[in-house]
């Protein structure tokens, strides 16, 4: 998951503790304070076994493989009235595995005023055991009334620092610069990683059958296959005291700008990336 402010995730943590935990919240922020973010984690902290998402027991990989029934998440495409009216239908039962239900609402102000409205009713008299969180990254669009039925929590923007390392973690590169800069865009405007940045080293490692699926897996957004492979130049770039690795390097950064500069036509994007892979396992 990515990281989010600290002191909001210490706050989440007693609040869950305490048993303190009320019926509805906002969260709301900056794109770099992930709000989408923080409300999970809430959610997982109020879930998990330790009161802080420790993300490897049995809960907490529950609820990241979307399989915990005790947490239904709406996104900016689901929050039609109709799922909204199916959701607040579900959860008045109250939980079915825990002691307690979450309805994160990730893009709450993409909700039609009819789905607000059908929203506000539950917040009003929300079933037993059930927490509701909207996401927002502008709170000011969000109905007033909703707004004075839920505790405000603001999120902080994550430093870039932070960010960055959570990116060096995940891929094991520490990127610099534009790359960083894009692969946070891009985690901004969908709240995800996208899983196929991988590292150029791990190419090395990968069967044909992951190196097609790898390809296949691109291919699906023309904008991440192009960060992957800015992502490898990037790291043939890397002074090395090695001469054969600097040779190698130099291989696949001549193999690179010449796919990087042919992704601006309009080629198939799957073969395109089974050649720069296949040429990268190579290198
Ligand atoms: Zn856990």
């Amino acid at each position: 998951m990515i990281p989010i402010s600290q002191t909001l995730a210490q706050h989440f943590e007693q609040l869950c503790e305490s048993g303190r935990l009320g019926h509805g919240y906002i969260l709301h922020g900056p794109p770099k304070g992930f709000p989408a973010q923080a409300a999970m984690y809430l959610a997982l902290s109020g879930l998990c076994a330790q009161k802080k998402p420790c993300m490897t027991c049995n809960i907490c990989q529950k609820v990241l493989s979307h399989d915990h029934p005790d947490i239904r998440v709406l996104s900016a495409d689901t929050t039609s009235v109709d799922a909204i009216r199916h959701v607040i239908q579900d959860i008045q039962l109250g939980a079915r595995d825990g002691h307690r239900l979450f309805v994160c609402v990730l893009h709450a102000d993409h909700m039609t005023p009819q789905a607000a409205n059908a929203f506000l009713k539950t917040l009003e008299e929300p079933p037993a055991g059930v927490t509701l969180i909207l996401a927002t990254n502008a709170l000011e669009q969000l109905l007033p009334t909703i707004r004075s039925r839920s505790t405000c929590i603001a999120c902080p923007s994550v430093p870039d620092p932070q960010i960055r390392q959570w990116i060096t973690d995940k891929t094991g590169t520490d990127y610099q610069g534009l790359v960083s800069q894009a692969l946070v865009g891009y985690i901004e405007k969908t709240g995800i990683f996208p899983q196929e940045i991988v590292s150029r080293a791990s190419i090395a490692n990968h069967s044909v059958s992951e190196i097609l699926s790898l390809a296949e897996s691109l291919a699906k957004d023309k904008a991440i296959a192009k960060l992957a492979m800015q992502q490898w130049l990037e790291d043939c770039v890397r002074p090395s005291d090695n001469p054969e690795t600097l040779q190698n390097n130099a291989h696949a950064a001549r193999h690179l700008l010449t796919h990087i500069k042919n992704s601006n036509y309009n080629l198939n994007v799957r073969l395109q990336m089974e050649s720069v892979l296949f040429g990268l396992q190579r290198q």
